[in-house]
């Protein structure tokens, strides 16, 4: 007798493009000691500012009150507090979104919840996730071994790939604004993917953790879209919003109206939720809910700022380069055409090499992605401004060895 594992853990790539880069940078450092205190590190996923005080505030109190015997709280609900789901659920009215609160789940993150709702569906679904992708769309799907079809995008489509009959498939995965291409959906383009879904029965799976980057007139949330209660269900974090990366709270929205073969999935996911999860931490959730304070939103809108300014100074030179790019005013990542139809690593090669500057190759987040590199807008303004003077004199000298090259 022995066990049976789960063959398609077997399958899965490698999670190689992190470790990749690390090793690039290790050995371009072991070569060059003396360029140590020169990187730059502009791929960075991860948020750099501190934590709002507001935040940190709420969460000394709730500390103490789980110190003193009147004020202790043992096991909370499981789908979380329901001051929380009040004040998301006045954030949604913000978008002229009525939420119930029990529509309402907290999360210890978007990316568990991803990946945790597969287990309401059946491993025979066929799944779309647009490509270049947020790489767990792909992983989560591939350990349920379930099938994936890739809707490719590119210049043409902006990175903005919209429904096709050869996309037809029971789950599928939007991002907007996008990770990791920063491009974003407006109304027109993501009603076309809710009347798709629609007219398929398909489920959307939409990633709503960079809405709070948003600064012109886009969709914040995919339930601003007429008819979208009936197909879809959106993950969000605070991780990008208020800096929660390393402090653990998002939140998944599953309407009472999603209906499929029989099941609410509102109840089903209530159903896996109370038997599998045991809530996010009583502090925590305090701290989420200064997050969406006055006080709290305030700071953070600082915070945000401090991000887009830095988002500015890669478009800018973008721009002033004659780079194609997507993303950047309205998220924090910058997509950019590797100059001279370079591939991805090579330019990342360059990049790191030349200009000791790193950025994310394109290639690791899928086909589409090969002459593609990802910018990030979560460093200081210091190291922005630098790497991108560096960035504009390597592109110069670019271009002068292509002239040579003539
Ligand atoms: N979704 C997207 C598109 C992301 O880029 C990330 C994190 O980088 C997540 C979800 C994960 O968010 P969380 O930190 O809430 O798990």
């Amino acid at each position: 007798m022995s066990v049976n594992i789960n063959q398609n853990y077997l399958k899965l790539n490698e999670s190689y493009l992190f470790s990749e880069i690390a090793r690039r940078i290790r050995v371009w450092q072991q070569e060059h000691p003396e360029l140590a205190d020169k990187l730059i590190r502009m791929g960075i996923g991860d948020v750099t500012r501190p934590l709002p005080k507001t935040v940190v505030e709420a969460m000394v109190k709730a500390s103490r009150e789980m110190g003193e015997a009147e004020t202790f709280r043992g096991y909370g609900p499981e789908q979380g507090y329901d001051f929380l789901k009040e004040a998301i659920q006045k954030y949604y009215g913000r978008f002229g979104v009525d939420l119930r609160q029990d529509e309402i789940f907290i999360s210890d993150g978007a990316k568990s919840d991803l990946g945790n709702i597969l287990d309401l569906f059946d491993k025979d679904n066929s799944v779309v996730v647009t490509d270049p992708v947020y790489p767990v769309y792909v992983d989560t799907n591939m350990m349920d071994g379930r099938k994936i079809i890739y809707a490719m995008s590119s210049e043409e489509n902006g990175f903005l790939p919209l429904p096709k009959n050869e996309y037809r498939a029971d789950i599928i995965y939007l991002c907007s604004p996008n990770n990791p291409t920063g491009a974003v959906y407006d109304r027109e383009g993501l009603t076309k993917w809710v009347e798709f879904a629609r007219a398929h029965g398909s489920i959307i799976l939409f990633d709503a953790a960079y809405e709070c980057f948003i600064v012109d007139d886009y969709p914040h949330s995919i339930y601003e879209i007429p008819g979208a209660r009936e197909v879809a269900i959106e993950f969000c974090s605070l991780s990008k919003k208020a800096g929660f990366t390393g402090t653990r709270c998002g939140y998944t929205i599953v309407p009472d109206t999603l209906e499929r073969d029989g099941g609410n999935l509102n109840k089903m996911w209530l159903r896996r939720q109370t038997t599998k999860f045991n809530g996010v931490s009583y502090i925590t959730q305090r701290g989420a809910e200064a997050v969406f304070t006055e006080a709290g939103e305030k700071e953070i809108e600082e915070n945000i700022s401090y991000y887009r300014e830095n988002a500015r100074i890669l478009t800018d030179t973008m721009d002033k380069l004659g780079i194609y790019y997507t993303g950047g005013k309205n998220s924090p990542y910058v997509w950019l055409k590797c100059p001279g139809d370079m591939d991805s690593w090579d330019f990342f090669d360059k990049l790191l090499q030349e200009a000791c500057v790193v950025g994310t190759p394109g290639a690791g987040f899928g086909k589409s992605g090969e002459k593609f590199l990802r910018l990030t807008a979560f460093s200081t303004h210091e190291k922005t401004k630098e790497a991108m003077e560096r960035f504009e004199k390597l592109i110069s000298g670019l271009k002068m060895d292509q002239i040579q090259g003539v």
